[in-house]
C-alpha cells in the first residue's frame, strides 16, 4: 500500500473515531505492542540512515505520544508475562533497543528516565568487548559524508574527512556500548537482554545456541544479572532454534516481523514494530492504537545492523 493512502486511511480513521475506539477497545488491551529501535542520533545519523536511526527529537515526540495516548510503558519482562497471564493494562507498550549503541544512555536514556519509562536493551557481547565501533556502519556513515563536502574535491576532500572522522570517534559516532558502560545503565534500571554474540543466526542450531549462550554468559559476567529475553539479529530465525531455546530456558525472543503481540504469539516469535526516522508520525500513532495492523503491510522489515 503506497504511505500516502496509508496516511490518508490513518487520518480519517481519526477523524471518525474508529483509532480511540479501537485503542479502547477490549482487542488492544489483550495485546501488547513491542516498539524497536536502533540508533538515536548524537549528530546527523538520521539523515544518513533514516531506517536505522532517529533523532531524538522524533523519539521525543513518539513518547509524548505514548503518554498522550494514554499508554502504559511496562517493562518487557513484566508485559509479557501479563500477555500470556491475560492481566495487561490499557494500551500496553515495551520499549526495545537493539545492538547496545552508545547513543542509547547517551540519547535515548535521559529522554526515557525523565519520563519514568522502562527499557530493553538487546546487547551483542563481541563487538562490547572487542572493538565498540562498528567499521561497516562508519565506513558507510563517512561516504555519505564524503558525498556532502560540497566544494571539496581530491586531496582537499580527503583532509576534511579525515578531520570529520577523528571527530567521529571522539564523539562515539556508530560506537556501542563498553562493557563498564552497560554494567552503568544496568545498575540504572536498564534491562540487558541477548542478541547474540557476534550478530548471527547460522543454519546450524547448535551453532547458533553456542553464541546465545556465550552472549547471555557475558551479559551475566558485566551486570550481574541472568538476561532471560532474546532478540534475533537482522530478524531471522529458523525453525530449529526455537525448541533448542525452549530447552535451554531463553523465555522469550522477538523478530521484525510487524505486529501487535497476543496470548496466541509463540514467545519465541514474538512480532515488533520496528520504528525509526523514516516513520511518520500518524504510523506510528496507527500502531499505538491497533488500526494499523487492519491494513495491509510488509510482512518482515529487516535490521539493517
Ligand atoms: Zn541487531
Amino acid at each position: 500500500m503506497v504511505a500516502g493512502l496509508k496516511w490518508c486511511a490513518f487520518e480519517l480513521s481519526g477523524r471518525s473515531g474508529l483509532t480511540r475506539r479501537l485503542a479502547a477497545s477490549r482487542w488492544r488491551q489483550r495485546r501488547l505492542l513491542i516498539l524497536c529501535y536502533h540508533g538515536v542520533s548524537l549528530a546527523d545519523e538520521h539523515e544518513w540512515n533514516p531506517e536505522l536511526y532517529i533523532s531524538p527529537r522524533t523519539l521525543e515526540k513518539r513518547l509524548d505520544a505514548l503518554a498522550r495516548m494514554g499508554c502504559t510503558v511496562l517493562p518487557l519482562d513484566e508485559a509479557v508475562r501479563r500477555l500470556y497471564d491475560g492481566t495487561l493494562p490499557d494500551r500496553a507498550v515495551a520499549l526495545t533497543f537493539d545492538d547496545g549503541f552508545y547513543d542509547f544512555k547517551a540519547r535515548a536514556l535521559p529522554l526515557l528516565q525523565a519520563r519514568g519509562l522502562p527499557a530493553t536493551v538487546y546487547v551483542t557481547t563481541q563487538r562490547a568487548h572487542r572493538n565498540p565501533t562498528v567499521a561497516h556502519l562508519l565506513t558507510s556513515y563517512m561516504l555519505w559524508k564524503l558525498g556532502r563536502v560540497k566544494g571539496a574535491v581530491g586531496h582537499e576532500a580527503m583532509e576534511r574527512l579525515s578531520v570529520e572522522s577523528d571527530g567521529m570517534l571522539h564523539a562515539r559516532l556508530l560506537s556501542v556500548m563498553t562493557p563498564e558502560e552497560l554494567a552503568g545503565i544496568s545498575a540504572a534500571g536498564v534491562a540487558i537482554e541477548m542478541h547474540t554474540h557476534r550478530h548471527v543466526a547460522p543454519i546450524d542450531p547448535d551453532e547458533f545456541m553456542d553464541d546465545v549462550r556465550t552472549n547471555r554468559e557475558a551479559i551475566a559476567g558485566m551486570t550481574g544479572r541472568q538476561p532471560r529475553h532474546l532478540c534475533y539479529p537482522s530478524g531471522i530465525y529458523r525453525p530449529g532454534y526455537l525448541s533448542r531455546l525452549a530447552a535451554d530456558a531463553v523465555e522469550t525472543a522477538t523478530t521484525c516481523d510487524p505486529g501487535l503481540a497476543s496470548a496466541a504469539s509463540h514467545p519465541l516469535m514474538l512480532p515488533r514494530f520496528v520504528d525509526s526516522e523514516a516513520c511518520h508520525q500518524l504510523t506510528f500513532e496507527a500502531w499505538v492504537s491497533g488500526v494499523a495492523t487492519w491494513l495491509p503491510r510488509r510482512t518482515r522489515t529487516a535490521n539493517a545492523a
